[in-house]
């Protein structure tokens, strides 16, 4: 493909811009069969873990305890994937500091000009991988930690929790020493019922180790046949404690956080954790998640199926680490293979689902629990690192209108994307959700009124909601693509 080809430009990271721009032409083109190749791999390295955490499908599925790597002589041979992708991630259900040939492929990753992420236990980080970690430049370390305490540590984990905090320190002083940032470092708690009172502690324990960002998650269910998991999820699921109880930790967590100069966010869904009474008063049945996920969904709301292949040590494949375990979009033998997995029938069923808005079985738990809204975060770190504008408006508007090599869009985005696009700004501030959510309320009657009187649509009338919506809510270049798309599609004025 002539966007994608290696060629001796002078900017190192030229071929991943190439691929980006061709990411952005595909999903605003509508398009399932991507132009792009992944811009983000999952490698599950190894799929052994020297801990058996309580929450754990190790402890609940046997097969996910055999042994299994992807070998070094295999990734190696994923030169030109690594060449066009922004981010590998070295990491999926095992530990992977396990993985023997860790060092020497983070350098290979390195020497691709990738930007690299993984998660650990942080029980196998000793001096010597410390060492290499600052000196490879390793960018995003996540450490899972879900308690304040040796003993809660222990009965969930398995883990000492003085050994961990111990990695963490050397990791803060080798960077100390060798005067770099990286790797930033991530803590990942899950809360649940009878961990949630620790956060706080934890949050003062780390507040000397340099932490970049705590997140906080909350425990998944699993959809399907009933295992000793779902037994386990029932007794700890933190909806199980009062809903006040659980935000008053939250939020004092936040603001010492915040006072340590942590970044701080949780991914709790308070709709699946404290599902409001149902019609008429009565309480819900159980607490937990809703029988049938019925989320309002936009069309393309998840835009990981166009970025990410995730790669498991079983040589499986699927989209991204939300999706469950046991998914498999296509298996591979040969480098050669995963070209056919990209743009086969699988992966482009579950984006022909999320184009519409709609859920693919596969991502049934992750839109329960809002697990896909981490794209939005994770693509804007991407075009950073790429030195894009992470706002993508000049990206949009270059790959939406043909370039020398642009594939013309098949179609303009739908009302709804260009809704969405709005939609996905909200995030930016208190002030500019309330205005986007207002305007995306309007949009839509406006939108209803039009079609019914089978009149063109408001949105495109010279001083019409769009032109106020964009004028007040979005970044000049976005303002300009939304402009130059909307007059292709329909440059008459009513
Ligand atoms: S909806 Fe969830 S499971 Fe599906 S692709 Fe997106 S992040 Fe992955």
């Amino acid at each position: 493909m002539a966007t994608l080809q290696e060629t001796a430009d002078p900017d190192p990271l030229a071929a991943k811009k190439r691929n980006l721009r061709a990411f952005w032409r595909t999903v605003w083109g509508g398009g399932v069969e991507p132009l792009n190749r992944p811009l983000h791999l999952f490698l599950e390295v190894t799929s052994r873990c020297n801990l058996r955490c309580a929450k754990c499908a190790m402890n609940y599925d046997p097969e996910r305890l055999k042994a299994q790597n992807l070998p070094f002589t295999f990734l190696r041979e994923l030169g030109p994937y690594f060449a066009t992708a922004l981010e590998v991630n070295t990491f999926g259900f095992g530990e992977m500091f396990l993985y023997k040939d860790l060092r020497p492929l983070v350098s290979f990753l390195k020497s691709h000009d990738c930007r690299t992420a993984g998660i650990t236990n942080g029980t196998r980080i000793g001096p010597a991988e410390v060492q290499w970690l600052v000196g490879e430049r390793y960018d995003t370390l996540t450490f899972s930690i879900d308690g304040a305490t040796r003993e809660t540590m222990a009965r969930l984990r398995g883990a000492d929790l003085d050994s961990i905090l111990e990695a963490l320190r050397l990791i803060r002083d080798e960077k100390r020493r060798q005067g770099s940032p990286y790797p930033r470092i991530v803590i990942n708690f899950v809360v649940q019922k009878d961990n949630y009172r620790e956060l706080p502690g934890l949050v003062q324990r780390l507040s000397e180790l340099d932490v970049f960002f705590l997140g906080v998650n909350a425990l998944h269910h699993f959809s399907g046949p009933s295992t000793p998991y779902n037994e386990f999820y029932e007794r700890f699921q933190i909806g199980q404690v009062p809903r006040a109880e659980v935000e008053a930790v939250l939020e004092e967590s936040r603001r010492l956080a915040e006072a340590a100069g942590i970044m701080f966010n949780h991914f709790v869904n308070v709709d699946v954790e404290w599902p409001a009474p149902a019609p008429g008063g009565a309480a819900p049945a159980t607490a937990g998640p809703p029988a049938e996920p019925a989320p309002a969904l936009s069309p393309y709301y998840c835009l990981y199926p166009w970025m990410s292949l995730y790669l498991a040590a079983d040589k499986t494949t699927k989209v991204c680490c939300f999706m469950a375990a046991e998914e498999n979009l296509g298996s591979f033998a040969a480098p050669s293979d995963l070209d056919g997995i990209w743009k086969g029938a699988p992966l482009q069923s579950v984006r022909e689902h999320i184009r519409r808005g709609a859920v693919h079985p596969a991502c049934r738990v992750c839109v329960e629990h809002h697990s896909y809204r981490n794209y939005q975060s994770h693509l804007r770190e991407m075009m950073r690192f790429a030195g894009e504008d992470p706002e993508a408006a000049e990206e949009v508007a270059a790959c939406c209108t043909a370039g020398p090599d642009a594939t013309p869009a098949r179609d303009a985005p739908p009302l709804a994307a260009v809704a969405d696009l709005l939609y996905q700004e909200r995030s930016r501030s208190r002030a500019l959700a309330l205005k986007v959510e207002a305007l995306r309320r309007e949009l839509k009657s406006r939108d209803d009124e039009a079609a019914a009187r089978n009149r063109p649509r408001g949105l495109l009338r010279p001083g019409g909601v769009l032109r106020r919506a964009v004028a007040g809510v979005t970044p000049a270049p976005v303002r300009a693509w939304i402009r130059r798309r909307m007059a292709g599609r329909a440059p008459a004025r009513p």
